[in-house]
């Protein structure tokens, strides 16, 4: 199966998902977005109203943040994927519970597999232990650690700096490093950049395509 049907098939699923007691407060469930073969995987906590709303990640107040954070790293919600640790909504917005955050793993576990990233940003404590387990965020943020065969960085959730002003330099600074800690992670994975820019640019251009 390629990838895009593979993160539709997950996607599938995880609408109709009764495993765990998430299902019941569910509006819209959120598999999470972007291109299937994506060199950074974004990977937060779970949705919030709008995202309940909507069946997309990150569409409220953190996520107006997250596009200004991404933008400030050279990067776009196009080049990006986006999605969490739990998929539906925890009521009021509570932390996702332990059996919760077991039954929606397999679903995170089979997207990081299809989409094979060269770096996982995990936001907020909820992700960061899946990769980093007994990590404290305030010590590890913003590190690049090997973790199997990819990169995972931890950062501070976005909301949790819109609400506390004192980590919103913390997590500037970690994403600002991005571009230089995404070039040590393909150089150390052996992996180049994608030329995918490039050929949109020359498949755009039909004069140029005629030379060929
Ligand atoms: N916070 C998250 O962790 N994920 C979302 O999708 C939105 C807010």
């Amino acid at each position: 199966m390629v990838v895009d049907d593979t993160l539709m098939q997950i996607a599938k699923e995880v609408s109709v998902c009764t495993n765990c007691q998430l299902h019941h407060s569910r509006k819209k469930a959120v598999p999470g977005e972007g291109p299937a073969h994506a060199e950074i995987m974004f990977i937060g906590e779970g949705p919030g109203f709008h995202e309940n709303e909507q069946g997309r990640p990150f569409v409220g107040a953190a996520g107006k943040f997250l596009d200004n954070l991404l933008e400030q790293a050279g990067v776009t919600r196009a080049d990006v994927w986006i999605g969490n640790v739990v998929k539906c909504r925890p009521p009021e917005n509570r932390d996702p519970l332990p059996e919760e955050l077991s039954s929606c793993d397999a679903f995170l576990e089979r997207q990081i597999e299809a989409i094979n990233p060269s770096i996982i940003v995990t936001l907020g404590r909820f992700s960061m232990s899946k990769f980093m387990p007994g990590a404290k965020i305030s010590q590890v943020h913003g590190e690049m650690r090997k973790v199997g065969n990819r990169y995972v960085i931890a950062m501070f959730h976005p909301a949790a700096a819109l609400h506390q002003a004192a980590l919103k330099p913390a997590i500037l600074a970690d994403f600002a490093k991005l571009p230089e800690l995404l070039k040590e992670a393909r150089a150390g994975l052996g992996k180049s950049a994608p030329a995918q820019k490039a050929r949109q640019v020359i498949a755009e251009d039909p004069k140029q395509l005629n030379l060929f």
